[in-house]
């Protein structure tokens, strides 16, 4: 639906991501033009004259969207495991689409910049501790290699005044992804049996979003042996793509395969880094496998498999562990919408079946096809999750090479060991990093060791303290460390210089900032109360280099904070 944001008064550009401004070849100087932020405010239409209305777009003919007018989009979802009905962009307004120096496409868009048709009972708008919430986190994780939608820049609208628990301030984030379609566009169509419009989204999703058919892949020979966990965009075996009229591979069930594959390879990097969504409803899972909508979003600290970061999900539906799982079952609901032209095979094509639909005579079969396509894309779905997953923990461990006794040796039960010792679980990586195999030669060297992952409460609030370090845990933490010494050494050798390479590669991998909930609750309190600004540019330089050493509260607090810390360096 073609809608414009409302204007508003005296906007505020709070900040924007250099990394966003380079991705999509803004030059920084063009920021201070006021073109830019009456772009990010939504007072400006690119390509439309000032006071142009939405009245005078219905007029025109048919060339609307070329003219560049902003839009809103339609889509429906389950929430918490329930159709809830018709959903839509209720604050999010798509400005335009541009495609930077590398040919790669982003579509713009303001969210809290006023009402849609689909806005319901709520009021179009966000407050600023969700924008800033958003803005960095958003960039922070495309830093750390996961795919997201990103964000370019911060708007303070001082004027507009939002309702919530109290009134606040207003503020839109300006962000940009190669696509905003989420499972929910199809699951709006298929609530409304628009068959024809369900193969036309699925077409331009294919050839306008992911590349054409050609690019989409066939299905793996192996489920349980992936050749490698392949990348968004890449087919694991291009060279066995069937022609569009092959009818149990049919084009669309590669188009399926290929959205499984992405959402697998992202709900892989989230359980990696143990970031947790925390709403994981069908209209918040992308098509395009990006990481989408930060509402009560977390990082895990202590490591709890149980956690949920959203207070309203009683039943854990969203909890960390729930994650894979949750999005599979998203997944079966997108293969639900899809599923008569994933069961049709050639028939797809046929002009008759389109109109008619399907005959009593042939439903069962395609059904029965559907089902096939669905439950074969699930072994994939596990086959990409686990790949990447064990792929990612071998590095954040430090390991060049992968053994199947991995899994159980060391990741299972570091986990099991972090859980039980109420452990930090990202801090846990960064000191590990930090630690020269040459001393934990004894058991007695490892346990003092181990005292690095009980984070003292020093003033850094880089973990929460606990209350677990006592000879059982050290002594539990130090045979651990035993055991991935000794992988280590059969990865890497024992010279010293290779031990310092393998140090290097884990922090290129670990990160030493992470956007937790105080962190991000004190940004917003100087940002909000005290009327800070350059925090903001702090706390982004710190998303967009997450891995570079001395990134931690204090940084945040500026200089009345003190030294960096110097945690991760092992004295
Ligand atoms: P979410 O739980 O963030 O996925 O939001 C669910 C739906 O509610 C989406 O369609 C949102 O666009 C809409 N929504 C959330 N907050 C607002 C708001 N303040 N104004 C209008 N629509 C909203
Ligand atoms: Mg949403
Ligand atoms: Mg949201």
């Amino acid at each position: 639906t073609w809608v414009r944001p409302e204007t508003v008064e005296n906007p505020e550009l709070l900040a924007v991501s250099p990394a966003a401004l380079r991705d999509l070849g803004i030059e920084a100087s063009d920021t201070k033009n006021p073109d830019f932020i009456a772009t990010l405010a939504g007072n400006k239409i690119q390509g439309w004259e000032d006071g142009a209305s939405s009245k005078e777009v219905d007029g025109a003919d048919g060339n609307k969207s070329d003219a560049g007018y902003p839009w809103a989009q339609l889509y429906g979802g389950f929430q918490f495991g329930q159709w809830a009905g018709q959903l839509g962009d209720g604050r999010a307004i798509s400005l335009f689409e541009t495609t930077n120096q590398a040919g790669v496409r982003y579509e713009l868009q303001l969210k809290g910049a006023g009402l849609t048709p689909y806005s319901r009972f709520a009021d179009g708008k966000a407050v600023l501790r969700s924008s800033i919430r958003e803005f960095i986190v958003s960039e922070y994780l495309n830093a750390l290699g996961i795919p997201s939608t990103r964000a370019l820049g911060l708007v303070l609208t001082p004027e507009v005044k939002v309702r919530r628990e109290t009134m606040e301030p207003g503020a839109i984030v300006s962000r940009f992804a190669q696509s905003w379609l989420r499972i929910g566009n199809f699951d709006i169509l298929r609530a409304r049996g628009e068959r024809d419009m369900i193969r036309k989204l699925a077409t331009y999703v294919a050839e306008d979003v992911l590349g054409g058919w050609e690019a989409l892949p066939a299905r793996l020979e192996d489920p349980d042996k992936p050749t490698s966990s392949p990348e968004p965009g890449r087919s694991v075996a291009r060279d066995e793509v069937q022609g569009p009229d092959e009818s149990a591979e049919n084009r669309f069930a590669r188009l399926y395969r290929e959205i499984v594959r992405r959402n697998a390879l992202t709900v892989a990097r989230w359980q990696a880094y143990g970031f947790m969504n925390g709403v994981l409803n069908t209209d918040n899972t992308s098509l395009f496998g990006l990481s989408i909508d930060f509402g009560p979003f977390a990082f895990m600290d202590n490591f709890d498999p149980a956690y949920t970061p959203n207070h309203d999900d009683y039943m854990l539906r969203y909890s960390y562990r729930n994650q894979p799982s949750i999005i599979w079952w998203n997944l079966v609901r997108l293969g639900e919408s899809l599923g008569e032209v994933l069961g049709a095979g050639a028939r797809v094509d046929d002009p008759k079946f389109v109109e008619d639909g399907v005959q009593e005579a042939e439903a069962d079969g395609i059904i029965a096809r559907a089902e096939k396509v669905i439950l074969q894309a699930g072994e994939e779905y596990k086959a990409v999750f686990l790949a990447e997953y064990k792929r990612l923990m071998g590095a954040r461990l430090g390991l060049r090479t992968s053994r199947e006794s991995d899994f159980d040796d060391l990741f299972s039960s570091l986990l099991d060991t972090m859980e039980a010792l109420e452990l930090d679980f990202n801090l846990f990586f960064r000191r590990l990093g930090g630690i020269r195999t040459a001393h934990l030669d004894t058991q007695e060297a490892r346990e003092v060791k181990a005292g690095l992952f009980f984070p003292k409460n020093d003033g850094t609030n880089a973990g929460a303290p606990t209350p677990r370090e006592d000879e059982e845990a050290r002594k539990r933490v130090g045979e651990w460390l035993g055991k991935w010494r000794t992988r280590v050494v059969e990865d890497w050798g024992e010279p010293e210089a290779a031990d310092e390479e393998r140090r290097a590669a884990m922090r290129a991998v670990n990160p030493s900032f992470v956007p937790r909930g105080w962190v991000l609750d004190e940004i917003i309190r100087r940002v909000e109360k005290d009327g800070e600004r350059e925090v903001l540019g702090r706390a982004m330089r710190m998303a967009l280099h997450p891995f570079e050493d001395g990134w931690d509260g204090r940084t945040i607090a500026g200089e009345e904070g003190g030294e960096p810390w110097k945690g991760d360096k092992e004295e």
